[in-house]
């Protein structure tokens, strides 16, 4: 297990094959002090049908589950409502210990939930996705999406702890796992080279889901988030650079209305941009960028999309991390290692996002 430590708590990420089965008591100990505590589960149909075995097999009886519909349309104000409505028509108090169970969507939500139920109680993320084990269900981001946009309204509600269980990853839709594991490959490359190597020279077990392989590639990309958000918790500097990718990525995903790309589709095509506007500075040498590019497409394919060039650079400057004006952007300048510039100029942006098209 890795340890999440900031400034104002710290947290434990277990991550390995097969937690599901013995969750029960890993729970009961994050409540020494308690002799009974009461669990409500929050996720959806299709989880639930694949994996409550695996969940309730440890449990002395089983707890109520609340249903939240797939999909990142319902990650909306009036789900976080009804599933407060049942909370309470299910007794749930300041007691009650909320388990999010499934992907980012489940994820976000749940832990917006627990954040504002009865002005806030405990949860605990049990991530079902590869993008929430690697990305989501740490850093105590959560929130819910608006109609005028994405997360915009959301507060930050760390879990008592999350629980990865790498066995879940089997059921995931292939081009899922894929998505999820582009930002692996960011964590990579813009903190640990040795995940990267490792990423490049065994995609054939970690595409076949491969519980081993996954568990080492979650567990390092893990490390890799719990480090930089452990030290930047409230995004000032060093958490900028898990943006790496996502400057043009979240500007693709705008042009193409969230529909055409998953979100880590977008990101590696975003990375690949950023690794195109690096080598023509001479920040990243030719053999670093054409490594990083060859691995990210054994990891593909990618799928095509259509924007226009000057439209995406357009999108790039309402991207929530640009400050006072200027346009932050993670420049990578060798594997493992990226620095964050405010000098990228919109016409070395159109440039990139030209490769891209
Ligand atoms: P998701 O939650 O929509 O899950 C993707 C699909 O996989 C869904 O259909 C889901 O039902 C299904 N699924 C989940 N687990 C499964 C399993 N084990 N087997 C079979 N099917 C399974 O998508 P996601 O990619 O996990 O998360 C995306 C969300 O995460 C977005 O809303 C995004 O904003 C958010 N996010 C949040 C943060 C953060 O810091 N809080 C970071 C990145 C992304
Ligand atoms: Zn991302």
């Amino acid at each position: 297990s890795i340890t999440l430590k900031t400034p104002s708590l710290s947290y434990d990420i277990h991550i390995a094959a097969g937690l599901l089965r013995t969750l029960y008591p890993r729970l009961k100990k994050l409540y020494p002090a308690k002799k009974s505590f009461r669990p409500i589960i929050v996720t959806s149909e299709n989880i639930w049908a694949l994996w409550s075995k695996d969940v309730l097999a440890s449990f002395p009886e089983p707890p109520t589950v609340l249903f939240h519909p797939v999909g990142e349309k319902h990650k909306r104000l009036a789900a976080v409502e009804k599933l407060a409505d049942q909370m309470v028509e299910a007794g749930a108090d300041r007691d009650t210990l909320l388990l999010a169970l499934g992907g980012g969507v489940v994820g976000d939500l749940t832990g917006f939930l627990a954040a504002i139920y009865m002005r806030g109680i405990p949860y605990v993320q049990l991530p079902t996705t590869l993008l929430a084990q690697v990305d989501s269900s740490l850093g105590g981001k959560t929130g819910v999406n608006l109609a005028t946009g994405k997360n915009l309204i959301g507060s930050f509600h760390h879990p008592l702890a999350v629980f990865a269980d790498t066995n879940v990853l089997a059921t995931l839709p292939p081009e899922e796992l894929r998505a999820g594991l582009h930002e692996s490959i960011k964590a990579g490359i813009i903190y640990d080279p040795k995940l990267f190597k490792y990423m490049q020279a065994n995609a054939e077990a970690i595409l076949a889901a491969d519980p081993a392989a996954l568990t080492k590639v979650v567990a390092a990309s893990v490390k890799v988030k719990a480090e930089v958000v452990g030290l930047d918790e409230k995004e000032n500097g060093l958490r900028m650079i898990l943006n790496f990718g996502h400057t043009l990525g979240h500007a693709i995903e705008a042009a193409t209305q969230y529909k055409q790309l998953l979100h880590g589709e977008a990101v590696a095509w975003g990375s690949i941009a950023a690794v195109q506007l690096a080598v023509s500075r001479d920040a990243l040498s030719e053999e670093d960028a054409n490594k990083i590019v060859n691995t990210i497409m054994t990891y593909g394919p990618l799928p095509q999309f259509r924007a226009d060039a000057k439209r995406l650079v357009t999108l790039t400057a309402g991207d929530k991390k640009r400050r006072s004006g200027r346009r932050a952007f993670v420049l990578p300048k060798a594997i493992g290692t990226v620095e964050v510039v405010y000098d990228v100029t919109d016409a070395e942006l159109l440039s990139a996002a030209n490769s891209m098209l």
